[in-house]
């Protein structure tokens, strides 16, 4: 059984475009394994009301509460304040914190000012969680069935203080997460062919992310025999994945491709016009990419394909240059760098150059190696850098496929 949890990140700068809050992802991995389920997070103003009324809500569903935020001594921290609101307990100072606050400024030549002394106050029944790495500390107090803490916003203090003095509270149980890495395929395809495994396994240990073009099924088995269960769980949903499966945890769909190639012993040229560079991109951000990748064109002119591709002007004016005679042509052309492989991108990426033979999103993809030539033609949804990034993951995944076979 897990415990419902929730977060509530408190600053008026994270509702506005100057911050991002990125601790409630703190706060969701800190908490993994340790017998909870986050169920909501919330971004609050610095208002005493707008956080009791957040407070209030979530008590009513939680058994823990996480709040960042506002425990500085400036007047717009006030997270103390809504807190004890919410849960009708009072506040009060309390001297030894106020000592150390006195002795932390004096340390720095200064007097602590008294508008800073509200970083001393103790809600009514709460324990203090020391921060090492800054002034404020956390505090702890429990209302009802519902355990609250209260946290600095500072990222490190608020991880230092969880790792500290809540974490050996809630050890990490037996547990662990094993991600499959697919390709090549829509969110639906796979909801569809894992949807059956869901009895089984349970639809709560299973998370499906969609990126363009990728699919991440995140497994997590938790408690007794984990190890066990997520093995069983590995094995069911690679089978349902079949051929689209690319890789596990880590892996990345460029790595992927790499690694293909090294087994093969064949080296990849890469002519690329709408995705501009972006395939090269992706495979030489891999470490060792040498070993398998010469190099590329970014053909993006007719006279470039034709100039440093040798793709026949007479293809590019019957066929135009997004089209698959076209998108073959370059492949072949990109083999000339010095390479056994090569994979070739034409398309139209938007928002102008679409007709409607070929509209924005139309994408040519080819790929050839000593064995074999493929070619893949899409009409990709949205904007420019979404075509552009399916184009570049699908082409990726095309090498992968005609690599790996035989
Ligand atoms: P301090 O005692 O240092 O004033 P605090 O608890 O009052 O800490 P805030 O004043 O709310 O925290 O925020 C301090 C810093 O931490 C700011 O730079 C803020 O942008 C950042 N911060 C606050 N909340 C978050 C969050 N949810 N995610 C990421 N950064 C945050």
């Amino acid at each position: 059984m897990t415990i419902p949890a929730a977060f509530i990140a408190v600053g008026s700068e994270l509702l506005r475009t100057q911050r991002t809050d990125t601790n409630s992802l703190l706060a969701a991995r800190l908490l993994r394994g340790r017998g909870f389920r986050l169920v909501e997070k919330r971004c609050v103003e610095d208002d005493a009301e707008a956080i009791a009324v957040a407070v209030r809500e979530l008590a009513a569903r939680a058994g823990l509460i996480l709040v960042s935020g506002g425990l500085g001594p400036t007047a717009d921290d006030v997270t103390r304040e809504g807190v004890a609101r919410a849960l009708g307990v009072g506040v009060h100072r309390f001297p030894p914190l106020e000592e150390a606050l006195a002795a932390r400024y004096r340390a720095l030549g200064r007097e602590v000012p008294s508008f800073a002394l509200k970083m001393a106050d103790v809600l009514e029944g709460a324990e203090i969680l020391p921060n090492p790495r800054g002034t404020a500390p956390g505090q702890l107090l429990r209302a009802g069935s519902c355990t609250v803490v209260l946290l600095p916003g500072v990222p490190v203090e608020f991880e230092t203080i969880f790792v500290r003095h809540l974490a050996p509270r809630w050890p990490a149980q037996e547990g662990a997460v094993r991600v499959l890495r697919l390709a090549g395929v829509y969110e639906s395809m796979v909801e569809a062919r894992v949807a059956p495994l869901y009895e089984r396994f349970g639809r709560d240990h299973v998370t499906i992310l969609a990126g363009r073009g990728l699919v991440d099924l995140v497994l997590e088995a938790t408690g007794e025999g984990a190890k066990r269960r997520l093995e069983e769980m590995l094995e069911a949903f690679a089978a349902a994945a079949g051929a689209d499966l690319y890789g596990y945890d880590e892996t990345t769909l460029a790595g992927a491709v790499a690694a293909q190639l090294r087994r093969r012993r064949w080296r990849l040229a890469v002519a690329e016009s709408c995705t501009g560079g972006l395939v090269g991109a992706r495979l030489t951000s891999e470490p060792g990419a040498s070993e398998v990748f010469v190099g590329g064109v970014v053909a993006y002119s007719n006279a470039v394909k034709e100039r440093l591709l040798q793709v026949p002007a007479a293809i590019l004016a019957e066929h135009g240059a997004v089209s698959e005679p076209v998108a073959e042509a370059m492949a072949l052309g990109a083999l000339k760098l010095g390479a056994e492989c090569g994979v070739a991108v034409t398309g139209i990426a938007g928002p102008g150059g679409g007709s409607e033979a070929k509209p924005v999103g139309t994408v040519h993809i080819a790929a050839v190696t000593p064995e074999r030539r493929r070619q893949a033609a899409f009409t990709f949804p949205g904007d420019r850098t979404a075509v552009r990034e399916w184009a570049t993951n699908l082409a990726l995944d095309l090498l992968r496929r005609v690599v790996g076979e035989g």
